[in-house]
């Protein structure tokens, strides 16, 4: 996974538009100045192959791979029926055609996240798409026509100034040629932070909070964030998507 990471990171210090080459010198000869540091332990990482964690942090990340649950991208483990027999999802209905995750939603995954999130280190979500990108040509159950961002509503994203599932769903449509339907899924009212409510509470907080075009009518769609914790808002996301005729909806995170 070494080198996918290194690939994943070289991509996105790439710089687009005018002003790329002085952009990427300057980036250069900042780097030689002060190093990248590990985003994890703020070690300097000169010298290494990864250019976002150093060797030791590594290791952190717990992924998540064939053996997982196509229902919710939960690790089912070896036993699981098809990949599809998991003790998260069964006897719940998500509403998804599939779902595929990265890595557990744990350690160094958690705090990589937070730092996108909450401490806007927007490099971090290059990193992610890159990865999932990775995961999305090796999941042959995932075959969407086109991505659709899980947006955050328009007053959160003016509050933080970016949003995380779009920069990852922009930077995964350019990874994989699949068109970007960046508008098509709205947060038609505010939702609370879901991290801040509990399991049940998750539910009713997101309930009818989203609208999706009717441009989706018969597509496959593939829905992307950066983390599926309960599965509650790609239920409510991929229901409004159905309802506006979309054919499949399959869904991937970062982590879960
Ligand atoms: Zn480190
Ligand atoms: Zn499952």
């Amino acid at each position: 996974m070494a080198n996918v990471f290194g690939k994943a990171a070289v991509a996105a210090r790439e710089k687009t538009g005018a002003g790329g080459v002085l952009a990427a010198l300057l980036s250069g000869l900042a780097s030689c100045l002060s190093p990248p540091r590990c985003r994890l332990c703020r070690s300097p990482l000169l010298g290494y192959a990864n250019p976002f964690l150093c060797s030791a942090c590594l290791p952190e990340i717990e992924w998540i791979g064939r053996g997982a649950c196509r229902g919710c991208g939960f690790p089912a483990g070896p036993h699981a029926r098809l990949g599809r027999d998991c003790t998260r999802c069964r006897g719940k209905n998500l509403g998804l055609t599939a779902a595929a995750a990265v890595a557990r939603y744990r350690r160094g995954v958690r705090e990589l996240i937070l730092s996108l999130k909450f401490g806007g280190d927007t490099e971090i979500a290059g990193l992610l798409a890159g990865l999932m990108a990775e995961r999305l040509r090796t999941a042959d159950f995932l075959s969407p026509d086109l991505i659709i961002p899980v947006s955050l509503h328009p007053e959160r994203r003016r509050r933080r100034g970016f949003d995380q599932a779009r920069l990852i769903g922009r930077r995964l449509s350019r990874e994989t040629g699949l068109p970007l339907g960046e508008d098509w899924l709205r947060r038609i009212r505010p939702t609370r932070p879901q991290a801040s409510l509990d399991r049940f509470a998750r539910s009713d907080n997101v309930q009818g909070a989203f609208a999706a075009s009717p441009e989706m009518a018969g597509k496959r769609v593939l829905l992307v964030d950066d983390v599926m914790t309960t599965g509650a808002t790609l239920r409510d996301a991929a229901r409004a998507c159905r309802e506006s005729g979309a054919g499949q909806v399959y869904a991937l995170a970062f982590a879960r």
